[in-house]
C-alpha cells in the first residue's frame, strides 16, 4: 500500500460527516489521522468507514431469484421448503464451485461498500460426508475468494452435529456434520494456523444453532477464547424443540452454559421473550439482525429497540444474499420495527438531531459489526485499518443534501448504486464503481448457476 492522503468533500470522522478534512493512510494500510500535504482529491465524494457484513452465507447467492414462490402443497411450510432448496445447492458444490459462488457474492459486497465479511461457513466435507484431504479445504476456498476480491474476512467455522432433537438424520446435511465437538475445535485451530500470516483473515467459532448442536457440544464450545457466533431463535419451531429437549428457551440455555458475554453474537434473535432480552442485554452480547433475509423468509422482526434498551449491541448481515446492501439492512432494521410498533424512527436516540437515527443505524452497519467479529475496523480513527467506501454526491439519488442530511438520505432514500470506491487496508478494490474481477466473476458464476439448476 502506498501512503496517501484522501481529500473528499465530506469525511465521516468522529461519528459524523464533516467538511474540509483529509484522511491520511500509512504504508501499513492504517489510518494515520488528519492529513496534510499533497492529497488525492476525491471531488464530489463523501468518504465513510467501510460497511461490515457480520453474517453471510456466500454460496446462497446462487439461490437468488429461485426461491420466491411456494412449492405446491407446501403453503404452510415455506421456511423449511426454502431450506430444502438451499440443501440442493449446498450438495452440488465442489470446492472450486464454492470459490466461484463466494467470489460473486464478495464482488457484489465490495461494490456495495462492504469491506469486511463475517462468513458463517458450514459446507465442510465432500457430498458423501467424508472429509477432504485437507479438512479445511472448503473454508480455504471461501477465504481465497475473499482474498482475490480484496475483502477482509472472518471465517466463522460452523459446528454442526445433527438434524435436530429427536429428528431423524437428514442425508442432505452430511457435508455440514463433524464427528464430535473436538473435531470442530481442532478444525478451528488448524484453520487459525493456516491463515495466521494474513492480517486480512481471522477465524471464529460458530455453533450452528441449539437445534443442530447438542448440549455436550455447547459445553465444549462455551469456553472458546475468540469470537463465537450462533443462530439463535430464528423460527418458532426451533424454540419449541429447545424447550422440549432442555426445558428452557434457547437464550436461557445459552445463559446457563456461559455463552452470554461480549464476544458472543446471537444471529437473528427474533423469537425471544422479555426475560431473554434482559439476559442478552445483561451479557452485553451482540445481536446480528438480518432484516431483509428475516423478511424474505418470514422469520419475523428482531425487537432491536428492546434489545438495545436492555444493553445488547446491534449489528447487521446480508445472510441469505436475497439482496446484498447493508444500507438497506440498516434502513430495514428501523423500517420493520415501525410496522410493528406503529410509529416512526423507533431507534432514534431522541436527541432531536436530523441525523441521529441514521448515525445510530450506520454505527450498527460499521463499528458494531466489527466489534462482533473481534476486529478494529468499522471506524476511521488513528491506528484503525483504512477500510472505507465513498459515495457519489452528484448521483441523482443524493441531490440536494448536506453534511447533516446525507446520512439519513443514504440509508432511507438511496442504496448501493451510489457507491463509487471501496478500500480495504488502504488498498482500493473498487474504483469509479468498478471492481476489476467483476466481469470474470459474473461469467464464471453464470456458468456455475446453469450447471447447478
Ligand atoms: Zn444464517
Amino acid at each position: 500500500v502506498l501512503p496517501a492522503v484522501y481529500k473528499p468533500d465530506l469525511l465521516y470522522w468522529e461519528g459524523a460527516l464533516r467538511r474540509d478534512l483529509a484522511l491520511a493512510v500509512g504504508s501499513d494500510g492504517k489510518v494515520l489521522g488528519q492529513g496534510a500535504g499533497k492529497a488525492v482529491r476525491l471531488k464530489g465524494r463523501a468518504l465513510l468507514p467501510g460497511l461490515v457484513n457480520a453474517h453471510s452465507h456466500a454460496f446462497q447467492r446462487l439461490l437468488r431469484g429461485r426461491t420466491e414462490y411456494v412449492t405446491s402443497g407446501k403453503a404452510d411450510d415455506t421456511f423449511w421448503s426454502w431450506r430444502e432448496r438451499m440443501y440442493q445447492v449446498a450438495l452440488s458444490l465442489a470446492p472450486e464451485d464454492a470459490y466461484v459462488a463466494s467470489r460473486q457474492a464478495f464482488v457484489e459486497m465490495a461494490l456495495a461498500g462492504i469491506t469486511t465479511v463475517g462468513e458463517f461457513h458450514y459446507l465442510h466435507h465432500a457430498p458423501d460426508g467424508s472429509p477432504y484431504p485437507n479438512p479445511n479445504q472448503m473454508a480455504l476456498e471461501v477465504i481465497r475468494a475473499a482474498r482475490d476480491v480484496g475483502l477482509r474476512i472472518v471465517l466463522l467455522r460452523v459446528g454442526y452435529a445433527r438434524a435436530g432433537f429427536s429428528v431423524p438424520e437428514n442425508p442432505r446435511q452430511r457435508r455440514f456434520i463433524d464427528k464430535d465437538a473436538g473435531a470442530v475445535l481442532s478444525a478451528v485451530s488448524r484453520l487459525t494456523e493456516e491463515v495466521e500470516s494474513d492480517p486480512m483473515v481471522t477465524v471464529g467459532l460458530a455453533p450452528h444453532s441449539v437445534r443442530a448442536v447438542p448440549k455436550s457440544w455447547l459445553e465444549a464450545f462455551s469456553g472458546h477464547a475468540g469470537v463465537v457466533h450462533m443462530h439463535v431463535a430464528e423460527q418458532p419451531k426451533e424454540v419449541e424443540a429447545c424447550v422440549a429437549e432442555h426445558g428452557k428457551r434457547p437464550v436461557e440455555l445459552l445463559s446457563d452454559l456461559g455463552f452470554l458475554k461480549p464476544t458472543f453474537t446471537a444471529v437473528h434473535a427474533v423469537c425471544i421473550e422479555p426475560e431473554e432480552i434482559s439476559l442478552l442485554g445483561r451479557g452485553k452480547v451482540h445481536v446480528c439482525a438480518c432484516p431483509t433475509t428475516e423478511r424474505n423468509l418470514g422469520d419475523g422482526v428482531v425487537p432491536a429497540d428492546r434489545l438495545a434498551a436492555a444493553g445488547a449491541r446491534l449489528c447487521l448481515g446480508s445472510d441469505s444474499q436475497a439482496t446484498i446492501d447493508l444500507l438497506k439492512e440498516a434502513e430495514a432494521l428501523d423500517g420493520q420495527l415501525r410496522l410493528v410498533r406503529g410509529r416512526r424512527a423507533v431507534l432514534d436516540p431522541l436527541q432531536g438531531e436530523v441525523d441521529g437515527l441514521a448515525r445510530r443505524l450506520f454505527d450498527c452497519a460499521t463499528r458494531q459489526g466489527a466489534e462482533s467479529l473481534g476486529l478494529k475496523s468499522g471506524q476511521l480513527e488513528v491506528g484503525a485499518p483504512a477500510d472505507f467506501f465513498t459515495v457519489d454526491l452528484e448521483h441523482p439519488l443524493l441531490a440536494g443534501l448536506d453534511e447533516r442530511t446525507l446520512l439519513p438520505a443514504l440509508l432511507f432514500g438511496a442504496d448501493a448504486r451510489v457507491v463509487r470506491e471501496a478500500a480495504v487496508g488502504g488498498k482500493l478494490i473498487v474504483k469509479g464503481g468498478v471492481h476489476e474481477h467483476a466481469e470474470a466473476s459474473g461469467r464464471e458464476f453464470s456458468a456455475l448457476a446453469r450447471r447447478v439448476f
